[in-house]
């Protein structure tokens, strides 16, 4: 999965100019080849039509995912990040959901499926951070797992912040996006953090 910037306009640009590498052979770049299916995401205005895209030396083709969304998630990455961040501060699901107006089925799958391999997902922020950042801050485990990961993942903003300045990795910005970045997506994927 190739996670782009939310501006499409950054992203045609980028397109164009052969500035997307290809994640399959890592030597080819990305051109455009139509879109995908467009979806409507709760939390964003308008729908959600991503990009397709072709790599011009290996002929692989590409969903290229914004970084607003996660895949195959009906809510802004922007909540299901808000979500964390408040189960964080020790909130279960049912007053999670009421406060950002969510069904409380919803807000626990995604705590389960982020739930189940926590430490995992620390490591991963936590290995982003290291290597992309200058010397980075490791945060101590605190108390729960969930501030754990929330501060793994403040980690990995800060340190994207210092190594690529405020635009950052393909123009993530926000947690939320960082989140959806660095994960290609797929934070609340079955699969993820085992397999890419
Ligand atoms: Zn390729």
């Amino acid at each position: 999965m190739v996670t782009v910037e939310a501006d499409l306009v950054c992203v045609e640009s980028r397109l164009a100019a052969g500035l997307i590498r290809c994640p399959a052979c890592s030597q080819g770049v990305l051109g455009g080849w139509g879109f995908a299916r467009s979806r409507r995401v709760v939390g964003l205005a308008g729908a959600v039509r991503p990009r397709r895209a072709r790599c011009r030396s290996c002929l692989v083709t590409h969903v290229l995912l914004p970084v607003t969304v996660l895949l195959r998630r009906a809510y802004a990455a922007e909540q299901i990040w808000m979500s964390l961040l408040v189960r964080a501060a020790g909130v279960g699901h049912r007053r999670i959901a009421a406060r950002l107006n969510i069904p409380a089925t919803t807000v626990r799958g995604w705590l389960r499926r982020a739930g189940r391999p926590i430490e995992a997902i620390r490591g991963w922020f936590l290995v982003v951070a290291v290597q992309t950042g200058i010397d980075v801050a490791i945060p101590d485990g605190r108390c729960c797992g969930w501030g754990d990961v929330v501060a793994a993942v403040e980690a990995a903003v800060a340190a994207l912040g210092q190594r690529f300045g405020p635009v950052g990795l393909v123009g993530a910005v926000t947690p939320a996006q960082v989140m959806v970045a660095v994960t290609g997506g797929r934070l609340l994927a079955p699969d993820w953090p085992t397999m890419r």
